[in-house]
């Protein structure tokens, strides 16, 4: 087995398309120093050993060593420098590097290789021996953490781990010295600092510091795939899917440092500016540094060049003036990988001396503003075709477009509390906790809340997960947790340097503000700016982006699936139109009889003695009715409307207190006792599978009638004032064909009625919803009749697996926990079982009726995957809720392109 491949000067074992073996990081690598990009030498050991090792109790592969040592060999070579050597020695960074990117969720060890032995020969080279002691320190803090704690499986005493209590070193001797920052110590200062944090690990962790540069490396190695497994990188892969079976590659590769001098520095780019999409090289660098110190957000960082600077930024020098020659070759390189990889890239680079060396590339995260942006502005360049350009956005990231932000004319009336830099953008309105605990419990308990932190930490990623929005004092807009709150669509302001927060107390100041734990904050992500208390939230208006329009005319060019909405006022069906549907999946008429004064009519009607008495109370809600699918029936005139009957329990319409059974019983002129003794009758064990759907129309065929009547009185009058209404009756709830003919039957005969009674003839459809697996199976007999299908995938997923839907969430945790399930199947449709079900009766549906219509209005109408396969599967359309029109539009085009 082939464990180890080489890249450097001009050579590389590897390329860009084996991410699988190389994980992007190394395949990246390898790519760029094929394209003659400067690229430190080094070695990736694959993801196999990554398999091996867990396979095989932590052990490595036996030819592994002997392959470690060629890859060395030729990394001395290039780099002309040896390991371990006590003239010229050569220091290694061992990182990790999975096939997709997982900012900062795994271990980096940097400088391996500094021991008493290369120590002098590396102060006689540079002759800087602060930076060589600088570097030793870092060495042993890092080391001490990664390896011989964390991956040694130590659990710290009282929660502070090894790097903490070194910290607390460094802090200490700083005050008694009388030292402000880093930069104020000496060599002197670094060598003291070194022994006592030896001494120190000797103390809490019970081993020494290795002084062997191979102990070092192995130690680092197996440390970096140890972090595969880690609880950050654990959470990451949840939460992003990322299967456990990957595991990571890793890199070991010369370093080369940004921290030798006034001409280093160190600085992470994007080839395109991520949070907006603009075609201008956007980055960040500091001078005399190593990368660590930019994306973790130690320091503020200075922008890249004149044309990115900010309001906040302006004064930072750029490194377009201060290395004019290096921008410029930076500049270079950025053209060449953006031509390359036909994608915005997201590079790391390190200055040595005025020499320029790059450390990564990789596609860059980018909000979903940005995404669409560029996938346009690409096309228009000429750089990829439309297709391609479809296929880059990712349908959730137009969520972010369709989502708030603050209210404008608000926003300018209140003062701004805190400045930052514009991470993620969009408003968000929440109350600050500052832990990331503290986030997880609060959301649990229904709060939306603003995760606050001092600075970003990949520790904290289950808080961000769930926080409406993230806001911290410290680091750049390059910091790994902003990069992953921006792939995420999250508002998030980073580097609000006014911020003095007291995690103690819980609270935080900015100038004469106080805010405390539980304080309402807002957000306008993207300007950076902070706001005292709840500023009202602006629906998104897409339409006025230029790039969203032209991705959505593609996609719509390309897409087959029709799209349509879950609406049932005339309001949404508006707002739904404005997103592009093309007409009504589902109208859902139960919550138009919660109005106070329909209510009462449906209560009576529950409550009737007799026949004639229900009748009489159904009819009197008839013209409340019309009036409902005039309002939109009329707001989408072209365009089918597919309105369901009722369908839920009756005894929903009956849960009354006391008092509100005393007051009824009044307005009825019934006894309260008599109405206590129907609400008992109506009691259901489980109302779920109990009396509704259309059993309630065939118990109460009063109700279908009305509904009926309703609907073809409006069409009617529609089609009277010319207006061309398209009704599609829709059963709910049909387990038996003998179900659905006597609720069809009904339907039927009311239109004839109304067309007769009016003198107006008017098209329509009659069909049913398709939600319970005896539906599926016995789908050729429903089909005789009803001429049309639509997926009620509530249902049908409640029905097959069993699961309440308004229950799961009691057991899903444990079932996502344990890999029993790899996702809530009411989010995103089951399609081994489910799915299966659906092929059924779309096969049976045909076999009878060749021109039966097929849709899907559960809310898998408006999930990408489920939607690949309604496309997959020959469905005619999906119907979603309004604000998820466009994902649909988007997914059904790329179901489209991914699959022909
Ligand atoms: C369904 O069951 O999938 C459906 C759309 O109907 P409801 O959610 O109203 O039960
Ligand atoms: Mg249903």
């Amino acid at each position: 087995m082939k464990s180890v491949y080489f890249f450097g000067g001009q050579v590389a074992e590897g390329k860009a398309d084996m991410k699988n073996l190389l994980g992007g990081k190394g395949a990246n690598l390898a790519e760029m120093v094929k394209l003659g990009i400067p690229v430190p030498a080094g070695f990736t050991i694959t993801t196999d050993v990554c398999t091996y090792f867990y396979e095989n109790d932590r052990a490595f592969p036996i030819d592994m060593e002997n392959q470690l040592k060629e890859g060395m060999g030729k990394t001395e070579s290039v780099m002309e420098k040896i390991f371990g050597d006590t003239e010229n020695p050569l220091l290694l960074s061992v990182r990790s590097g999975a096939r997709m990117s997982m900012p900062g969720m795994m271990e980096t060890v940097l400088n391996v290789g500094l021991t008493s032995k290369t120590i002098p020969a590396l102060i006689q080279k540079t002759n800087n021996p602060r930076f060589v002691y600088d570097a030793y320190r870092r060495l042993i803090m890092m080391y001490s953490d990664v390896v011989m704690e964390k991956a040694a499986g130590i659990e710290p005493q009282d929660g502070l781990g090894i790097r903490h209590q070194l910290e607390g070193i460094l802090e200490q001797y700083k005050a008694e010295k009388n030292l402000k920052t880093d930069v104020d110590l000496s060599s002197d200062d670094w060598i003291k600092i070194s022994e006592l944090f030896k001494d120190k690990i000797e103390k809490v962790l019970g081993s020494s510091f290795p002084d062997d540069h191979y102990e070092q490396l192995w130690g680092g190695v197996k440390a970096v795939f140890q972090s595969w497994n880690g609880k950050r990188a654990i959470s990451y892969r949840k939460i992003e899917h990322i299967p456990d079976e990957w595991g990571t590659a890793v890199n070991v590769q010369a370093m080369v440092f940004g921290n030798t001098g006034e001409e280093s520095a160190t600085g992470v780019a994007f080839t395109r500016n991520p949070a907006t999409g603009e075609n201008r090289f956007y980055g960040e660098w500091l001078q005399n540094a190593q990368g660590e110190d930019v994306v973790a957000g130690i320091r503020t960082p200075h922008p890249l060049n004149e044309s990115t600077k900010t309001e906040e930024s302006k004064h930072l020098q750029s490194l377009e003036i201060f290395l004019p020659h290096v921008y410029q070759e930076l500049d270079e390189i950025r053209t060449k990988l953006e031509k390359h990889y036909k994608d915005m890239q997201d590079i790391e680079f390190t200055i040595e001396n005025g020499h320029l060396w790059m450390l990564q590339t990789r596609t860059g995260k980018r909000t979903g503003g940005a995404a669409i942006k560029m996938a346009v502005d690409m096309v228009s360049e000429g750089m990829i075709e439309k297709e391609t350009g479809i296929l880059r956005v990712k349908p959730a990231q137009l969520d972010e477009l369709l989502h708030p932000s603050l209210d404008l004319d608000e926003e300018v009336k209140t003062e701004v509390v805190v400045r930052g830099l514009p991470a993620g953008p969009g408003g968000s309105v929440g109350r600050v906790v500052f832990t990331a605990d503290d986030a997880e419990e609060w959301v649990k308990n229904g709060e939306n809340v603003i995760l606050v932190r001092e600075e970003t930490s990949p520790e904290d990623v289950h808080g961000m997960h769930v926080a409406e929005a993230i806001l911290t004092a410290k680091g750049g807009m390059t910091s790994h947790a902003a990069l992953v709150a921006r792939g995420w669509g999250k508002c998030c302001i980073v580097g609000c340097a006014a911020l003095n927060i007291d995690f103690i107390k819980k609270e935080m100041r900015s100038g004469d503000f106080l805010i405390k734990e539980g304080d309402w904050i807002s957000m306008n992500g993207s300007k950076g700016l902070v706001y005292l208390g709840q500023v009202s939230l602006k629906s998104a208006e897409p339409e006025s982006n230029d790039s969203y329009r032209s991705l959505m005319d593609w996609a719509d060019e390309f897409r087959t699936l029709k799209v349509r909405t879950n609406a049932d006022s005339s309001e949404d069906s508006k707002q739904a139109i404005a997103f592009g549907a093309e007409g009504i999946g589902l109208c859902r008429t139960e919550h138009m009889f919660f109005d106070p004064q329909r209510i009462v009519e449906m209560r009576k009607m529950i409550l009737a003695e007799n026949e004639n008495e229900r009748r009489e109370a159904v009819m009197n809600l008839l013209p409340y009715q019309r009036e409902d699918f005039m309002g939109i029936l009329e707001a989408m005139a072209d365009k089918p409307v597919t309105i369901r009957l009722l369908d839920p329990p009756l005894h929903e319409f009956i849960t009354l207190s006391e008092e509100q059974i005393d007051k009824l019983a009044k307005e009825l002129n019934i006894t309260a006792e008599k109405i206590r003794q129907r609400i008992n009758s109506l009691h259901e064990f489980n109302p779920m599978l109990g009396h509704r759907g259309c059993r309630l129309g065939i118990a109460y065929p009063e109700i279908t009638e009305m509904q009926a009547r309703a609907i073809f009185e409006a069409t009617a009058a529609l089609k009277n004032s010319e207006i061309n209404a398209m009704p599609e009756v829709m059963i709910p709830l049909v387990g038996s064909y003998m179900e659905y003919n006597n609720q069809e039957k009904i339907v039927r005969s009311i239109a004839d009625s109304v067309m007769e009674e009016t003198g107006i003839t008017f098209d329509y459809l009659v069909g049913t919803m398709i939600e319970l697996p005896r539906a599926c199976l016995t789908a050729d007999e429903i089909a005789e009749k009803a001429e049309f299908f639509s997926f009620g995938t509530n249902d049908l997923t409640q029905t097959t697996y069993g699961f309440s839907r308004d229950d799961i969430g009691g057991f899903l945790p444990d079932y996502l926990g344990n890999n029993i399930l790899s996702h809530d199947p009411f989010q995103s449709l089951d399609q081994k079982g489910v799915g299966r079900l659906i092929l059924m009766a779309v096969r049976k549906g045909r076999e009878s009726r060749k021109e039966l219509k097929f849709g899907i209005c559960g809310e898998h109408g408006g999930d990408p995957a489920s939607i690949e396969f309604c496309y997959i599967n020959g469905l005619d359309y999906v119907s979603c809720s309004p604000f998820r029109v466009p994902i649909a539009r988007l997914a059904a085009a790329q179901a489209v392109l991914e699959n022909n």
